[in-house]
This record gives C-alpha cells, sequence and structure tokens, in this order.
C-alpha cells in the first residue's frame, strides 16, 4: 500500500471562526491571523492506493460556484482535484473510491465539475462515492448554521449519476482502512484511520482542523454541538495516545502530521513532522 498527500490550495477563514470562544490573545500565538483577521488553512487530500483500490479521502473547494462566492475564501494556489491527482502520477478514471469525509463544501466541492456552461460531471466518474448515511441525510434538510454550506451541485450530481454510496455505521472499509464517526462538528462526519506499515494515520479533518485544535476546549466556532465535539475528541485524543496514531491535517497549513503525548495540561503534540516522514 502506498500514500499520497494532495494538496488542492489553501483559502482563508476568520480566526474567530474558527477558534470559537478561546480568546484570541491565546490562539493567534499558535495560529496565527493576519492583519484582517483571518487565519489561512490547506485543503489537503490523501490518495491511498493498494492492490485492488485507489482511494481519494476528500476532494477540495472545486471551482463551481460564483466569484462572489470565493470572493469570501481568498483561495490561493488552487489546483482543482483532478489535476492534482494527475500531479501525484494517476489518471482520474482509476480512482475506485471517495471517500467524503463531510458534505461542507471545502471537503466536496471537487467531487463534481461544471463542464461546457452548466451542465455537471463528476471528476471520478468510475469511483463509487462514500459518505455516511447520518450525514447524507442532516445534510438534506440543513439547520441554520450549516445551510450555507451545504450546496447542492456538490453532490446532487453524485447521487443522480447513480455513484453515492451511504456508510451506515463505524467499521472496516478494507482491510487497512477503519471508519469512525463524529458527530460534535456536523452529524456523521467520518475520520478513517489508516494502517500503513506498523503505523495508524488519523485523518482528522474537521475534528481536529489544526495542530491548534488538539487542546479539548479548542473546539471549532463551526461546531454544531461543542459539548459533544469536547468528549468525542478527549475519547479521541485518549485512543491516539494510547495507539500511537499519527494525525494527518487537512487544514493545517504550518503541519501536515503530527504524533501526539501526554503532559500535566492533557494529551498535546509530541512532534510534527511532514507527510513521508513518518
Ligand atoms: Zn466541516
Amino acid at each position: 500500500m502506498e500514500l499520497f498527500k494532495i494538496e488542492t490550495g489553501s483559502f482563508m477563514l476568520d480566526g474567530g471562526a474558527m477558534f470559537g470562544v478561546v480568546p484570541k490573545v491565546l490562539w493567534n500565538k499558535v495560529y496565527p491571523a493576519d492583519e484582517n483577521n483571518m487565519c489561512i488553512l490547506s485543503m489537503r487530500c490523501l490518495l491511498i492506493k493498494s492492490d485492488k483500490q485507489l482511494i481519494l479521502i476528500d476532494t477540495g473547494i472545486g471551482n463551481k460556484q460564483s466569484e462572489k462566492f470565493f470572493g469570501y475564501y481568498f483561495l490561493q494556489d488552487q489546483i482543482l482535484i483532478d489535476k492534482a491527482i494527475k500531479h501525484a502520477g494517476f489518471d482520474p478514471l482509476d480512482v475506485t473510491d471517495v471517500i467524503l469525509t463531510h458534505l461542507h463544501f471545502d471537503h466536496c466541492g471537487g467531487t463534481v465539475a461544471k463542464k461546457n456552461g452548466d451542465e455537471y460531471a463528476l471528476h471520478f466518474p468510475n469511483a463509487n462515492h462514500w459518505v455516511s448515511q447520518q450525514q447524507w441525510e442532516w445534510s438534506q434538510s440543513p439547520n441554520f448554521r450549516e445551510k450555507a454550506s451545504y450546496l447542492k451541485e456538490n453532490i446532487i450530481p453524485v447521487m443522480e449519476s447513480g455513484k453515492l454510496k451511504f456508510i451506515q455505521k463505524e467499521g472496516a472499509f478494507n482491510d487497512n482502512i477503519y471508519i469512525r464517526f463524529f458527530n460534535g462538528h456536523s452529524e456523521g462526519v467520518i475520520v478513517p484511520v489508516i494502517k500503513f506499515r506498523d503505523k495508524k494515520i488519523a485523518y482528522v479533518g474537521d475534528v481536529f482542523p489544526t495542530t491548534a485544535h488538539i487542546p479539548i476546549s479548542w473546539v471549532c466556532g463551526f461546531d454544531t454541538k461543542p459539548l459533544v465535539s469536547m468528549q468525542e475528541r478527549a475519547d479521541f485524543l485518549s485512543e491516539a495516545v494510547k495507539n500511537d496514531y499519527i494525525f494527518f491535517f487537512e487544514h493545517d497549513f504550518y503541519n501536515e502530521c503530527c504524533t501526539l503525548t501526554t503532559n500535566e495540561k492533557g494529551v498535546c503534540v509530541k512532534e510534527v513532522c511532514g507527510f513521508g516522514e513518518f
């Protein structure tokens, strides 16, 4: 099995929104904002190649929406997911599975391309696209908080193509990938835990957006159920320390991966490392 990180560029979000009730004097020291209080975030996907499957986790933001929409997010160095896959040496037609951690636009926007005006086409037409049943249902009657993050054009064409598949419960996706569910950020958010050589790599997505979000109470302001987030993050951190998980960050612009340890305050970063250094 081989792993490839797939960078699709970065975008900016308000630092206050990223760190919720944590005071800026604290978070700004570890994840600095610019003069407009914006923090830079990556959209780092992961490609997993095994003998039988070529599996992509998340697809970036894509390019289907209006200039006005993208104007809010200050995209930088954007590479559309199909190009990024080609850069890694693969043909998008060979991708067998796309696992979408959830359906917020910065995670699944690259799934569907806009071609010739208003026509939609899948970037990975031969792939089954997996999302949790809970997230799918949640996204179909969205609450006021998340409404603006669920964009029909990012997922309905997948459903109409017959390539949208649902994961009902936690469990093995294949011999090397185990699917975990989290409900604090949104309902049924997937964290895939990948067995790789003698390591386990957790693709922590929006559950731990950056290394700065590892303290349990440093919950992202976007989370729909912050108390649930804190409890499930605490539980997962204990498990991660016990089992030497490596966290792979989708959104941390500065750090690709880290290992964890425990100090007097709780679980913290042991060492940050680049992808490929572990
Ligand atoms: Zn999200």
